[in-house]
């Protein structure tokens, strides 16, 4: 036997009745509770509380609920059918009364309150009946007023197991043929009096009913895949979970899984009836099943939830150390109240004891527990006692969080490195979940970095590029090629979601279309801003993001700090931001240690070469740069290995030029410019203050200065050089040796020089645009050489990849314990 309910987001009009009614009947449901049309509870205690105020307007309000309701009778083409129009006309009546009653006498008691919700139910429950009865299939209205008998708490009734299911069995178990339609959500107590089960109770009703008829599976339909691992409105990757147990589901629901109310578990726990929580809108979905039976995953955790708003009562003073029975007077004290106790800490030191519980009862809750205390606080032992509002809870629920050490480590890694701070943390005994109150502000930044960090098949590394010039377009290029391979590998997506360049921007949370980027950004709507970014970032939770500068933008390498400070690692082909003076590079490093973001530019010196990663290598295991010797310019490289005595230094710098090796214009290569940006930041990275203007540098020529000539007057000047470099190379020649224009680091000096040099020297036999440098250490006597390809997008573009690559490879790292 299938016992259903179906929520408020399943029926919220005609349609969904429609919906409905298939699939009870596919689905072969035997008892269906039914919530009201969504939104319409809320609006019934709308309208309550606005007649209660002396407020004509309730009547708009019960208006635009009658209309609802009518609609949908229409729509069903169910008007003309007496059986239905006549009790929904009376049913409506009894409503508009019913607020007139509270708008004359002003007064929306508890009681008046229940009165008032019953009717959505009322309604729906009758519509879905009689519209099934219209499609020919057998079904009942039962009137839970005849079923689910309460106690007299109104607003929060419990049912009265023993009389209740007495009724249940006696009505329910007759004419197995036919449907029997019930609303949920509602009860009486013994005197008949109409009693609610709280908010969302018809998951009790369909639970409670279920249990008594030892039912082979208690269906929720709702508009969600199930359980998820967190609240999919909240956390962009939560999936779907497909087994759960009683208890997993229990704590879930009760830090905030709205899609099952916690207290409808235990009747089906403890009669072992199986819950299934499916969707109305993707029958395709088998559901997730909430049972005995749990399934180890390799995940510690099974989900991540929240409460939105709870405020924190915080008692404390030196006076209770060891004072016995504190916390037990605080509870007693609440409990007198009828005030929940959301969530409890106390410090070791037992100086300290907070309790959260909902805003609404704060007050209360506080006035009670200083009159509780009063003589405590007259002779303090115990200081004021403290509220701190606006924060919210969340919790990592899972069965297997027991006895493995270091889930706590790893929420407060992710709260950490995503700026979450924490106000208070509890964990139960059962193990079975961690909470942390945290400020509301942070609520989805903290559940998205939470489910990033215990749900290891899913991480995201999401990536923006900035510039879509050669390197920029090859690295787009790469990343496409690669990104399958890496996720598989890794496990790490790898997915773009911005991509800028000086005045439009692509943004795409879950990830722009790569092969047709360059067309989406023609076509962009958005321009290119670096604020706007960031606000996006924020606004979709994007956590575990790493910013690719891919261009020579000074204004892009001025945003970095910022861009730290929101927990965007940078990683940069541009060279500008390291080599400005040092107290920028140094503020540079700082800022990414104290945002736990990474800064890494491996292409800003060698391209693709594993330079600054060896430097810092051979750094950090305690190893000590005395002195390198290199050539870091593809152009330069290619410049003299090309020279001889047969052609002239001009036609090769315009070769080289019209190669593409140099910069756009060649005097930043000339100059030494670029080359001392490279020398500098070494030096740097080697651990030595240095500053820009520390470098003696002897350009190639000395008509790099005047930057007021246009490149092609330039090229004519340069001429004027051919005679002084054929001298230079017709010298070096005769001791059979070769210029080389090589950048030098020792005891604390820095230069840029022409050189001779023998084929000794490891910089004799350099070809092509190659780089290269020699590193010379305590360890290394005889230099540490790196060479190779040093120039070309494709080389930078790998060189930014592994950039990448080593921070996702990091982020794997930080959780696999
Ligand atoms: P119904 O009207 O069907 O009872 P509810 O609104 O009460 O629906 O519950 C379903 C909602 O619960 C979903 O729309 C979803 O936003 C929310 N929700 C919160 N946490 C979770 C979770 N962990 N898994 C699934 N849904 C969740
Ligand atoms: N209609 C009620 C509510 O909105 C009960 C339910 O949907 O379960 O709380
Ligand atoms: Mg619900």
């Amino acid at each position: 036997m299938i016992v259903m309910k179906f929520g408020g987001t399943s029926i919220s009009d005609a349609e969904g009745i429609r919906r409905v009614a298939q699939i009870i009947v596919e689905e072969k449901g035997d008892v269906v509770v039914c919530s009201a049309f969504s939104g319409i509870t809320n609006t019934l205690l709308e309208a309550g509380v606005t007649a209660a105020n002396g407020d004509n307007s309730y009547k708009r309000i019960y208006r635009d609920i009658v209309q609802r309701h009518k609609n949908a009778i229409k729509n069903l083409s169910l008007g003309t059918e007496s059986d239905l129009l006549f009790p929904v006309n009376e049913i409506h009546k009894e409503l508009e009364k019913l607020l007139e009653g509270v708008f004359l006498i002003r007064e929306f008691s508890m009681r008046t309150k229940d009165l008032v919700m019953s009717f959505g139910e009322k309604v729906s429950s009758r519509l879905l009946t009689s519209f099934l009865k219209s499609r020919g299939i057998a079904a009942q209205f039962y009137d839970s007023n005849q079923l689910i008998y309460t106690d007299n708490e109104f607003g929060n009734a419990r049912i009265n197991a023993e009389l209740s299911s007495k009724r249940i069995l006696e009505q329910l178990t007759i004419d197995k043929n036919t449907k029997k339609i019930i609303p949920g959500f509602t009860g009486r107590n013994d005197n008949g009096v109409i009693t609610t089960l709280g908010r969302g109770g018809s998951d009790l009703t369909a639970t409670f009913i279920g249990s008594v008829l030892k039912a082979d599976e208690v269906q929720i339909w709702t508009d969600v895949n199930g359980f998820m691992s967190a609240d999919p409105n909240k956390v962009k990757d939560a999936f779907s979970l497909d087994v759960l147990s009683y208890d997993e589901a229990l704590e879930l629901s009760y830090f905030g899984a709205k899609v099952l109310l916690p207290h409808s578990i235990r009747p089906a726990k403890e009669n072992h009836v199986p819950i299934v929580i499916k969707n109305t809108f993707d029958k395709a979905f088998v559901g997730t099943r909430v049972s005995k039976k749990t399934v180890p995953l390799k995940d510690f955790a099974k989900g991540i939830t929240s409460i939105d708003s709870v405020s924190l009562i915080n008692i404390k003073g030196s006076g209770m150390v060891g004072v016995r029975g504190i916390s037990a007077r605080i509870f007693r004290t609440l409990a007198e109240n009828d005030i929940n106790a959301i969530l409890i800490s106390q410090a070791s030191s037992e100086q300290s004891v907070c309790v959260a519980v909902q805003p609404e009862a704060t007050t209360t809750a506080c006035n009670s527990l200083r009159q509780e205390f009063q003589l405590e606080m007259m002779t303090k032992m115990i200081d004021e006692i403290e509220v701190d509002s606006n924060l919210s809870i969340v919790a990592v629920v899972g069965d297997k969080m027991r006895n493995t050490p270091g889930v706590a480590g790893r929420i407060f890694n992710a709260f950490g490195e995503n700026g979450v701070n924490v106000v208070a943390i509890a964990q139960g005994a059962s193990e079975l979940n961690i909470s942390i109150v945290i400020s509301k502000t942070d609520e989805e930044r903290a559940l998205n970095s939470l489910h990033n960090a215990f749900f290891t098949k899913r991480r995201v590394l999401n990536l923006i590029v900035a510039g879509k010039g050669l390197i920029g377009t090859e690295l787009i290029a790469q990343l496409k090629a690669t990104r399958q391979v890496f996720l598989n590998e890794k496990g790490v997506e790898l997915r773009v979601i911005s991509i800028l360049d000086s005045k439009k921007m692509l943004f795409e949370p879950d990830g722009i279309h790569l092969p047709s980027w360059k067309e989406s950004l023609v076509h962009s709507t958005i321009s290119s801003n670096i604020h706007q970014l960031l606000k996006l970032i924020k606004t979709n939770n994007i956590i575990n993001t790493v910013f690719i500068d891919c261009t020579a933008s000074e204004q892009i390498s001025d945003a970095y700090l910022q861009l730290m400070e929101n927990r965007i690692s940078v990683v940069a082909a541009n060279k500008i931001a390291n080599t400005k003076p040092m107290k920028v590079y140094e503020r540079l490093k700082q800022t990414a240690n104290q945002y736990k973001v990474h800064f890494l530019y491996e292409t800003n010196a060698g391209a693709g070469l594993p330079i600054i990663d060896t430097i810092r290598n051979l750094k950090d295991t305690g190893d000590e740069i005395k002195k390198f010797e290199a050539i870091l310019s593809g152009t330069i490289s290619f410049i003299f290995n090309q020279l001889s005595e047969t052609v002239k230094f001009s036609d090769i710098v315009k070769k080289a030029k019209e190669k593409g090796y140099t910069e756009p214009d060649p005097r930043v290569d000339l100059s030494g410019l670029d080359f001392a940006r490279k020398i500098l930041l070494l030096v740097r990275e080697s651990g030595r203050d240095m500053e820009f203007e520390d470098i003696a540098i002897e350009p190639l020529t000395a008509f790099c200065s005047s930057e007021k000539e246009s490149v092609e007057e330039f090229y004519q000047k340069l001429e004027r050089e051919d005679v002084r470099y054929d001298r230079l190379v017709k010298k070096a020649g005769e001791k059979h040796q070769v210029i080389r224009w090589i950048g030098k680091y020792e005891s604390g000096k820095a230069s840029i020089k022409l050189e001779s040099i023998n084929n000794e020297h490891p910089f004799y036999s350099l070809k092509g645009t190659d780089n290269i440098i020699a590193i010379y250490t305590k360890r290394y006597a005889n230099p540490l050489v790196i060479k190779g390809a040093g120039a070309g997008a494709e080389v930078t573009a790998g060189g930014v990849m592994s950039d990448v690559f080593r921070i996702a490879n990091a982020m794997n790292k930080r959780w696999d314990y």
